[in-house]
């Protein structure tokens, strides 16, 4: 496996490999890698000849100083994780390599980028859409794999794609889950034993949800009756929505549930935790 902190190095390999007609497999992510982080790798490498991971804790798509700085780094764990699962590239660059001076773009997606993590995170999807710009222009890939927990994110991420016209073809893999059902997440690390209990609560929530949401109960007093449910428990729920999964706005009622995705987010003490479930499981 090769390990590049440069850019311009990192290039000079890719280069190589696609004058060898290698295809490039990318997955972005901060670190702190889990199974979830695996399921994405494992996509890659059945999908092209080479698969290269980034492990880059963006600091423009943090609002909270708080979660940056605790934000769980591993990278010798990462590397040897990387490295038994086949990954061919690791691309770990410093802040100064992806980012030289004060100017700094933004972006604005309307209400994409406004609603939901946009409105509980203000500025989080322009750092996001901003570093995975930079990845892209840098990677180049032919094929790029994002996790379903973030789906929010995959959303912006493929509006960004479209915008800019970048030549990879984006998949999103479902989220991996513990066997007790709480999403897999870099997060889930800073969480004590009696959070990890209570994070449950979100998953929960969102199965029951979907349940009664499917036999005609209403979303707006399902969200009150979860959000109740959530406090009791000392988890204190930001949303629970219903999206389309096509143009991701938002539904107060069920009409296609083969294009219905809800989604939670919830603190647990400090940390704040986010899950979903499309409807109708494919
Ligand atoms: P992160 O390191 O948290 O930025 O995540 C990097 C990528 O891994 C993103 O595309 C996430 O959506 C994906 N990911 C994170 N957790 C999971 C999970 N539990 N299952 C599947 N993909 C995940």
């Amino acid at each position: 496996m090769n390990i590049f902190k440069e850019i311009g190095a990192l290039q000079a390999h890719l280069k190589h490999a696609r004058c060898s007609k290698k295809t490039i497999g990318f997955v972005p992510t901060m670190g702190a890698l889990h199974p979830g982080h695996l399921s994405l790798i494992r996509a890659s490498k059945a999908g092209n000849s080479l698969t290269l991971c980034s492990i880059y804790v963006n600091p423009t798509q943090f609002n909270n100083p708080a979660d940056l700085a605790k934000y769980p780094r591993t990278m010798e764990a990462d590397v040897a994780m990387l490295e038994g699962h086949g990954c061919d590239i690791v691309f770990a660059p410093e802040n100064e390599e992806m980012y030289k001076g004060p100017i700094q773009l933004s972006f604005d997606f309307g209400k994409l980028d406004k609603i939901l993590e946009g409105e509980f995170r203000p500025g989080h999807f322009s750092g996001v859409a901003l570093v995975v710009s930079k990845l892209f222009n840098i990677v180049q890939p032919d094929k790029a794999y994002f996790g379903q927990k973030d789906y929010q994110q995959f959303k912006v991420i493929a509006r960004l794609a479209e915008e800019l016209k970048f030549n990879t073809k984006l998949e999103c893999e479902p989220t991996v889950r513990e066997q007790d059902g709480l999403a897999m997440s870099s997060r889930n690390k800073r969480l004590s034993a009696t959070e990890r209990k209570q994070g449950l609560i979100l998953y929960d929530c969102l199965k029951q949800t979907r349940q009664r949401l499917m036999r005609g109960e209403k979303l707006m007093t399902l969200r009150g009756e979860m959000a109740a449910t959530c406090l009791k428990q000392g988890v204190k729920m930001e949303y629970l929505a219903l999206a389309d999964t096509e143009n991701f706005s938002l539904l107060e009622n069920v009409v296609s549930p083969e294009h219905s995705i809800l989604l939670i987010a919830a603190y647990v003490g400090e940390i704040r935790l986010i899950d979903n479930i499309l409807l109708e499981e494919k």
